[in-house]
C-alpha cells in the first residue's frame, strides 16, 4: 500500500500544487487520479516516483516512509505526459531499454518487445525513431516503455489521452486486462469521468490540489460529497436546481421552481438557506404539463448521443440534462412538465451532499 500522509506541495511562493493530501492506495489496486488540467494529478504521481519532493508530509510504502529515497530506488515504472522518449533510439530500443537496464537477455526482450508492441498496435514501427511518430503513436510507446518491466508500482499519466476516440476505447480495453495480467498497483491519471468510471478499481477526484473524495467509481457516482464531484463524476454532469426546505409534519418538503413539491428531506432542514437539488438525467422525465406537481421546462436542445438523446432544458435559471429515448418525439423549443424521481434526488446545501436527500 503507498500512502500519502499531509502532502503539501508548493511550487514557488504562490503556486500549491497539492494541499494536505491524505490518501491510501491499496496495492494491486486500478487507482485512477481524475480531475481538470491543473488538479495536481502529475504532481502526486511525481511524488510516488521520488521525481518531485513534498514541501511537507510523508509518502508511505507499506508503512514505511520513502520520501527520502530517491527515484532509482523506488521501483515505479512511469509514462510521462510528455512522452519523455529518447530520440535517437528506435521504437524498439525504446521499448526495450528498461529490460536491457535490468539485465534481460537479447532474445527474452525481444519476445517481450513484440508482445507489448502487439497489444499497443505499434509492432510495425519499432524500427521507427520517435520523431517520426504522431503523438497518438508517441503515447503509446511511452505506455509499452513504463509496462513492459515488472515494476512494484506503475504510474501512467494521462497514457492514452492522445488517441483518437476509436483507439483510446480500444486501449481502455487493453489496459485494463494487462493490468490484470501485472497484478500489480496502478495510478492513472485522466481528464475523462468515462475513462476513470471505466478503468478504477477506486478513484480519487482532485480539484486545485484538493482531494474532493476518494472510493469506487459506484460510490462516488451515487454518493458524491459535494457539488463539485457530483458535476464532474458521470456525464452527462449532475444538474442541480435550486430549491426552499418548508416545514411539513415530520418532514420538510422540497419545494422547487414554480412552487411544485420534489421531494422529502429531514425536518431540521426546513428553512435552511443555500439549498439545491441535484439530479442524474435519468431521475428526470417529460410529463404533460398539466399534470399534478409537474415542474415547468422549456426544451433548449437535444444532444444525439446514439443509442439515447439528452434534452438541456431551462427551468426558470437554471439548466437541467433530461435523458430520452432515441426516438423521442421532444423537440426544442417546446413547453413541457417535468416529473423527478424523489427517491433519486441528491440534496446538496452550500454545494456539500446532505445525507439522505430526498429520502
Ligand atoms: P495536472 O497534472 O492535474 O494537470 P499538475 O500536477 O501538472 O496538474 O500541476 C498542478 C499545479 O502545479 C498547476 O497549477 C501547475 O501549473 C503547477 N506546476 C506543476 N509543475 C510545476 C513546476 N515544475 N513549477 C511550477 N509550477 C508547477
Ligand atoms: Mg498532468
Amino acid at each position: 500500500m503507498y500512502s500519502f500522509r499531509d502532502v503539501h506541495k508548493r511550487y514557488g511562493l504562490r503556486t500549491v500544487a497539492l494541499r494536505r493530501i491524505n490518501l491510501d492506495i491499496e496495492t494491486r489496486d486500478f487507482f485512477v487520479l481524475y480531475g481538470p488540467a491543473g488538479a495536481g494529478k502529475s504532481t502526486m504521481l511525481n511524488v510516488i516516483a521520488g521525481i518531485t519532493k513534498p514541501t511537507s508530509g510523508d509518502i508511505l510504502r507499506d508503512g514505511k516512509s520513502i520520501v527520502g529515497l530517491p527515484p532509482e530506488q523506488r521501483d515505479a515504472a512511469m509514462a510521462f505526459e510528455n512522452y519523455a522518449l529518447y530520440s535517437h533510439l528506435s521504437v524498439g530500443e525504446n521499448l526495450g531499454f528498461p529490460l536491457r537496464a535490468k539485465g534481460m537477455g537479447k532474445s527474452d526482450a525481444e519476445d517481450r518487445v513484440k508482445k507489448i508492441a502487439a497489444t499497443l498496435e505499434i509492432d510495425h514501427l519499432l524500427d521507427r525513431r520517435p520523431g517520426f511518430l504522431s503523438g497518438g503513436q508517441r503515447q503509446r510507446v511511452a505506455l509499452g516503455r513504463a509496462i513492459i518491466r515488472p515494476a512494484d508500482i506503475y504510474l501512467l499519466d494521462e497514457p492514452i489521452g492522445h488517441l483518437d476516440a476509436k483507439l483510446r476505447h480500444r486501449m481502455r480495453a487493453e489496459l485494463k486486462a494487462l493490468a490484470e495480467e501485472l497484478n500489480a498497483t496502478v495510478v492513472f491519471t485522466t481528464t475523462s469521468s468515462r475513462e476513470a468510471l471505466a478503468l478504477a478499481d477506486r478513484m480519487a477526484v482532485i480539484n486545485e490540489g484538493r482531494l474532493e473524495q476518494v472510493g469506487t467509481p459506484r460510490a462516488l457516482y451515487d454518493s458524491p460529497a459535494n457539488a463539485f464531484v457530483a458535476s464532474f463524476v458521470g456525464d452527462p454532469p449532475m444538474s442541480f436546481l435550486k430549491v426552499e426546505a418548508v416545514a411539513d409534519g415530520d418532514r420538510a418538503r422540497l419545494v422547487g421552481h414554480g412552487g411544485r413539491t420534489l421531494g422529502r428531506a429531514a425536518a431540521e432542514m426546513a428553512g435552511a438557506t443555500g439549498l439545491s437539488a441535484g439530479l442524474r438525467a435519468d431521475a428526470i422525465r417529460f410529463v404533460d404539463r398539466g399534470e399534478a406537481e409537474a415542474v415547468p421546462a422549456r426544451v433548449r436542445v437535444i444532444e444525439h448521443l446514439g443509442y439515447s438523446n439528452i434534452a438541456v432544458v431551462d427551468v426558470g435559471e437554471d439548466q437541467l440534462s433530461v435523458s430520452l429515448a432515441a426516438d423521442s418525439p421532444v423537440r426544442p423549443g417546446e413547453e413541457l412538465g417535468l416529473k423527478i424521481d424523489a427517491d433519486a434526488l441528491h440534496l446538496f446545501k452550500d454545494d456539500v451532499a446532505v445525507a439522505s436527500g430526498g429520502r
